[in-house]
């Protein structure tokens, strides 16, 4: 009989978050082993050939290729066994761990993990969940995957084309095609503020004259083989459409760049709690899940604006993942007011250290001068001005825990007030 090969640690997925999460375990000392279902390393960061990666981390502006290669380059000197074309199916508690399926060009293995890390990504929200009317035609395509056809694959999806969403992959995307001679009509999107960083408003938007139609939205497409055009109708602050206000616009294709959402069928499987507000998992201050042993990062955890941050949670997760002892948590509940999004982590470990814990929020709504303010039995243990806030701009705070006592019953509430000027 075929014995399970047994790891310290094993990450699932080998993205940004994954390759930082592998080699931090790596360094710690832990047996690794990095799973990947495609062919190579590097995750969503293999199409982006703009620049704008690494300016937290390294000061400078890179590709996601090159950014991608400074870890790939550490991994491939390091002792991580990586498995690549490689998909792992499912995954469930075993008495040693995780007992996980993998799926490759060999057949079906298991194998068993001491200590598991989801750095799965996240994937983008399609056509079907946004209900649009009409007919089925070619044409109508994720951002993300017009960015692999145009990127990776070389094939120009359009020639001219409607963008649907604001987000940064949206913007991105729509300079690219100008770039490549396409006609970009405009970015329609129902919110009345664009969902993107304000940098790629500007740099991919204002600088190659593409306009931004706020307050507006796709209501249905026309065309039998492929897209022939889209009607674009006004919505009220609701978002319901505005009769009388539609109009239709010849297009042939129809870019979606409507939300992304992490990626957690595994994490559903093995029964980790997810948080509403992130759509990924609930997890503490060393990324661990409410699942013991089990941890997470990356798009996989929250969705991050920049890849800095994907790669920081990946230490930390990689760090903990090899330093997992099974031992007893004290959790603390972390309670931001309706002002947030969304703030991560939601939980504190009071048997770990809480001197400096990072925490990473955005704000449900634009916002002036904004005090954030932290409290621990509505005593201020953190606060902090900012000039402004918007959703789209993820903020990054990092939190002396210790200067107020504090126990499993406290009582740790964030809120953001605005500010007179
Ligand atoms: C178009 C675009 C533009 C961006 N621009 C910028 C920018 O300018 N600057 C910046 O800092 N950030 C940018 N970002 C954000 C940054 O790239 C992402 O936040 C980061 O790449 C996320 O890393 P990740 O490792 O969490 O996920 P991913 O990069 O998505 O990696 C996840 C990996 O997991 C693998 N996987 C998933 N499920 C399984 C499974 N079951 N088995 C095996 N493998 C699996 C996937 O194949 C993938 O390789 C951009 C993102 C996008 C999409």
């Amino acid at each position: 009989m075929n014995k399970e090969k047994l790891y310290d640690v094993v990450v699932i997925g080998g993205g940004p978050a994954g390759l930082a999460a592998a080699l931090s375990a790596d360094e710690k000392g832990a047996s690794v082993l990095l799973i990947e279902r495609e062919a190579r390393l590097g995750g969503i960061l293999k199409q982006c050939i703009h620049d704008g990666f690494g300016l937290v981390r390294f000061g400078k502006k890179m590709a996601g290729p090159e950014y991608a290669q400074t870890f790939i380059d550490k991994i491939e000197k390091s002792k991580v066994h990586i498995s690549l074309l490689t998909f792992a199916t499912s995954i469930e508690k075993c008495d040693d761990g995780v007992r996980l399926t993998l799926v490759n060009c060999d057949g079906v293995e298991t194998i068993i993990a001491k200590s598991l890390v989801l750095s799965t990504g996240c994937r983008e929200r399609t056509a079907r969940q946004i209900a649009i009317h009409g007919t089925r035609p070619a044409g109508v395509y994720t951002a993300g995957s017009a960015q692999y056809y145009t990127n990776v694959l070389g094939y120009m999806p359009t020639k001219k084309c409607v963008i649907l969403g604001s987000g940064d992959i949206g913007l991105i995307m729509a300079r690219r095609l100008t770039l490549e001679g396409a006609t970009v009509i405009g970015v329609y999107e129902a919110k009345p503020t664009p969902s993107g960083l304000t940098r790629n408003i500007h740099q991919c938007l204002h600088d190659f004259n593409i306009p931004l139609y706020t307050s507006q939205t796709v209501t249905r497409v026309f065309g039998k083989e492929r897209l022939e055009a889209v009607e674009v109708t006004m919505v009220d602050e609701n978002m319901c459409p505005i009769k009388g206000t539609s109009k239709i616009i010849e297009c042939d294709s129809l870019i979606l760049s409507v939300g992304l959402i992490p990626e957690n069928e595994l994490a559903e499987s093995l029964n980790v709690a997810c948080d509403n507000r992130t759509k990924g998992p609930v997890c503490d201050q060393n990324y661990m899940t409410m699942q013991d042993g089990i941890f997470v990062c990356g798009n996989a955890l929250h969705v991050n604006d920049l890849v800095d941050y994907v790669s920081e949670s990946g230490e930390g997760a990689g760090k903990s993942a090899a330093q997992y002892q099974n031992e007893k948590r004290r959790l603390v509940e972390i309670n931001p007011d309706n002002s947030f999004l969304y703030v991560v982590p939601q939980r504190l470990n009071l048997e770990k250290p809480i001197d400096s814990v990072v925490m990473f929020f955005r704000s449900n709504i634009e916002r002036g001068k904004t005090k954030l303010s932290v409290t621990v039995d509505d005593k201020e243990v953190y606060t902090k001005i900012y000039r402004a806030l918007r959703p789209p701009e993820m903020e990054r705070i990092s939190i002396d825990f210790t200067k107020l006592p504090i126990d499993e019953k406290s009582v740790i509430k964030l809120s953001l007030k605005e500010v007179s000027k």
